[in-house]
């Protein structure tokens, strides 16, 4: 059984440096700062007054980020990182945080996924599980395909023997707006594998995840 804490797997530099490589260029940049500036005006703004006359610059750049994952495909991605490795113990990789944007309101999806996978002769870079889940979570998104899009991307580079994916997040256009709910967390999963077929391996993983390390 592994364990790891996923604080030091997420650099936010690295993926600045992805923008600045890998940046979302299918939308042009300034229709993109067009549309913004008309948002701008229809909300009763004027976008040429001192503070919001780089707005649309900076928003435009702001979404080229948290859309970043619609660039990247899994291949490049894992870049060779899967190894062949005799084990068919537990690897758990939790706590990783989360920024996505739900498709329905544009707004903040933030929380943390726990992901764990029981290899069958291929074992992954624990860091490119964080990033698997960062390159969906920077796509619009809704919380149960995002969560299931982690299980079936692990279950097809690795095939093991299963795969189980739990985000549990706040979403802020339930917090914000609309029924204005702080604190209210949706917790989605998504199993695969041994972990669909064997009640006691899905009892040890939830067991795993429902207490925080005591490094913390
Ligand atoms: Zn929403």
């Amino acid at each position: 059984m592994t364990l790891s804490n996923s604080s030091e797997l997420i650099g936010t530099d690295r993926l600045e440096k992805q923008l600045e490589t890998n940046g979302h260029k299918t939308v042009s940049d300034q229709e993109m700062r067009n549309s913004i500036r008309t948002l701008l005006t229809e909300l009763g703004e004027d976008p040429d007054r001192e503070g919001l006359r780089d707005t649309p610059k900076r928003v435009s750049k702001a979404w080229q980020f948290l859309t970043s994952g619609y660039n990247q495909s899994l291949e490049e991605l894992l870049n060779g990182a899967i190894f062949n490795e005799n084990s068919h113990e537990m690897v758990l990789v939790r706590d990783i945080t989360l920024f996505s944007t739900c498709e329905h309101h544009m707004l903040p999806i933030i929380g943390h996924a726990h992901v764990a996978y029981i290899p069958n002769g291929k074992v992954i870079g624990l860091s490119k599980i964080a990033r698997i889940c960062e390159m969906f979570a920077r796509r619009l998104q809704v919380q149960e395909r995002l969560t299931g899009q982690i299980a079936d991307a692990l279950q097809e580079v690795l095939k093991p023997q299963g795969v189980a994916v739990v985000i549990e997040a706040t979403h802020m256009c339930m917090v914000m707006r609309g029924v204005q709910k702080p604190g209210s967390w949706t917790t989605t999963s998504a199993m695969r594998g041994v972990f669909v077929d064997d009640a006691r391996t899905r009892q040890e993983f939830m067991g795993l995840i429902r207490h925080s390390p005591q490094f913390h």
